[in-house]
């Protein structure tokens, strides 16, 4: 079972006027089958996280260690890493011209699993998993993201994790610009991944919207670039009745 491993992570990113510190020390293990959420107020430094992790160049590393399964991640470039295992739902929010949903994905998958999975099966897997989460056929035929609706881009993401099976999982920001129906199809795709087991997810999240369709196994208190608090599915309660001004207050991010 992959563990990943934070430890006292700080991060910079290069604002104008220079370097400005956003991780002030994140702690942080996730397990293999575990979901952890991440909530916190805007601007608390959540993306960051999730940039950081998957190796994004406009953040910079000055101090800590990330480790999977005692490998060092943060020496690894963005494809090491998705090799590795750690998938980032929106590492690709870009357009990429030119190329189908249906090709990036097998490209995706065969640098993932070290060779080209096999085309009939192939085919067969990414129907199923289409028509679970309620895509139409003719999608696996369009540019990857080219007028890709929100609800698009995020069945699109679910749709990666289910065909990619990464070990670990950062969704940042999944429920955004959800409908009810949308936010229910995408959650049983996350689910139907965690039941499987393999994955640990990173769930990210301002509102606690999506937490009554993912049940975390423990729930995180992002505030001011650090883990604040830390607990078990109670604490989404507790934030979802008091919000986040306990923690903002006197230490604002902003
Ligand atoms: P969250 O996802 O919790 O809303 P972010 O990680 O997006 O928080 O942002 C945390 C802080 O870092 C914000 O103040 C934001 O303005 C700043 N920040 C994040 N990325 C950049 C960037 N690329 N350039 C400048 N500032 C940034
Ligand atoms: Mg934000
Ligand atoms: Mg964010």
């Amino acid at each position: 079972m992959a563990t990943l491993e934070i430890h006292d992570l700080h991060v910079s990113v290069d604002a104008e006027g220079g370097p400005r510190e956003i991780l002030r020390g994140v702690d942080l293990t996730v397990k293999q089958g575990e979901t952890h959420a991440i909530m916190g107020p805007n601007g608390s430094g959540k993306s960051t996280l999730a940039y950081s992790l998957a190796g994004h160049p406009k953040y910079t590393i000055t101090g800590g260690t990330v480790t999977l399964d005692g490998e060092d991640v943060l020496a690894m470039s963005v494809d090491e890493r998705a090799r590795a295992g750690v998938f980032l739902a929106m590492q690709y929010p870009v357009e990429v011209p030119g190329v189908s949903v249906s090709n990036f994905l097998r490209t995706s998958a065969t640098a993932i699993r070290g060779e080209a999975p096999k085309l009939r099966t192939w085919v067969k897997e990414v129907k199923e998993a289409m028509e679970r989460l309620n895509i139409d056929p003719s999608f696996a035929e369009r540019n990857v993201n080219e007028g890709f609706s929100g609800g698009e881009k995020k069945r699109h993401e679910i749709l990666q994790l289910e065909l990619l099976k990464p070990a670990i999982a950062i969704l940042d920001e999944t429920d955004s610009g959800l409908d009810v129906d949308a936010l229910r199809v995408v959650s049983e795709g996350v689910n139907r991944v965690r039941e499987a087991g393999q994955v640990g997810t990173l769930l990210i999240t301002h509102y606690t919207r999506i937490l009554r369709y993912i049940k975390p196994d423990h729930v995180h208190v992002f505030a001011a670039g650090r883990i604040a608090e830390s607990g078990g599915p109670e604490l989404a309660d507790k934030l979802e009745e008091e919000g986040y001004e306990a923690y903002v207050k006197g230490g604002a991010s902003e």
